[in-house]
């Protein structure tokens, strides 16, 4: 196992003035063992960070280290990595068995080992039936369990990760998040996750990096990047519904942004901020409300209210409190936090 640094990591795609600087110098220590998703929207640069540590992707500017070696100019090959696909990437004509076997083979690893790794994949991923089948004859989610398989039996420093679940419907994609964690906590490798889903990002992350527009926003534990969001971008990105970012209401001052999110703001009975609620959304154990705040040009906002509170009705004026300690401030010229 080893540690990844990312040191003023810079990536430019083309040369000359055609180029096109996608990655704008990422810095970043990810701990030996550690599980570290990479989450942001489409385009952020998350695969192209994820693909310069495979040896996908030449690094333009700046380091990553594996461990303690620079692997800048390293071939895939050589990085001692392991990567897992979206699209499973498994060789059609061959067994289940045979894939998994494949990268062994090709570094010579002695039969009797190969088998021995295999077997041991095959049951932490339950593929122990099916090992004489072709991927076709497969579902999808065990098709996914032999692309991990293929990664465990290198026995490799690092795991990455690249969108391996979105593929999967969301039962099978909730269930293959639990396996994933349950081989992480088994085996201990340092792994890369990228995904643009946050509900991923912050249920398999023991620390995540939030990237928007090639820059690294926020690197924390889900607890902090929904505690303590470093920016707007975070704040709105992080969480669904989103946080709601309010300026130029009452009580907020110019050059401020006021977030809070909508599962604290409180419904009272009087005084507080108005909502005329324009629009609610029922969604079983909880409701989401929307409308505009103190007045019909204020900013839209959402509240989120249990399924047990009484529900409003469209054109009903609310009254709603904050709660003090969830209460974020943001400058409004730069999205930075602004520290209480
Ligand atoms: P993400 O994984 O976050 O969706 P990518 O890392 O794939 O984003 O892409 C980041 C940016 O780099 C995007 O603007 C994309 O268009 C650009 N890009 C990706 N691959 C190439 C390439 N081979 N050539 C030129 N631009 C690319």
């Amino acid at each position: 196992m080893a540690a990844i640094q990312f040191d003023n990591v810079i990536k430019r795609y083309g040369t000359g003035p055609r180029a096109n600087q996608v990655i704008h110098g990422v810095s970043a220590e990810v701990n030996d063992g550690e599980f570290v998703v990479i989450v942001g929207p489409s385009g952020c640069g998350k695969s192209t960070l994820l693909r310069m540590v495979a040896g996908l992707e030449e690094v333009t500017g700046g380091t990553i280290r594996i461990g303690e070696r620079v692997v800048n100019d390293l071939e895939p090959a050589e990085r001692d990595i392991a990567m897992v696909f979206q699209n499973y990437a498994l060789y059609p004509h061959m067994s289940v068995f045979d894939n998994m076997a494949y990268g062994l083979k090709i570094k010579k690893v002695p039969i009797d080992e190969i088998r021995q790794r295999v077997d041991k994949a095959a049951q932490i991923l339950e593929l122990g039936g099916l090992l004489q089948r072709k991927p076709r004859e497969l579902s999808g989610g065990q098709r996914q369990r032999v692309a991990m398989g293929r990664a465990i039996v290198r026995q490799p420093q690092v795991f990455l990760f690249d969108e391996p679940l979105s593929n999967l419907d969301a039962k099978l994609r909730a269930q293959t998040r639990l396996e994933i964690e349950k081989l992480h906590r088994d085996l201990g490798i340092t792994s890369l996750f990228v995904t643009h889903d946050q509900v991923e990002a912050m249920t398999l992350a023991e620390r995540m990096i939030v990237m928007n527009a090639g820059r690294m926003e926020q690197f924390g534990t889900p607890e902090e990047v929904y505690h303590r969001p470093a920016t707007t971008f975070v704040a709105s990105f992080i969480g669904a519904p989103p946080m709601n970012l309010l300026a130029g209401i009452e009580g907020v001052r110019d050059g401020a942004i006021l977030g809070i999110r909508p599962e604290h703001l409180r419904v009272v009975a009087s005084g507080g901020w108005q909502l005329v609620v324009q629009t609610v959304e029922m969604l079983g154990a909880e409701r989401l409300v929307y409308g505009h705040l103190g007045g019909p040009q204020g900013p839209w906002t959402i509240v989120r209210m249990a399924e047990t509170e009484a529900p409003p009705a469209a054109g009903q004026t609310l009254h709603l409190l904050p709660l003090e300690d969830r209460i974020h401030g943001f400058d409004a010229a730069t999205g930075l936090r602004i520290e209480a």
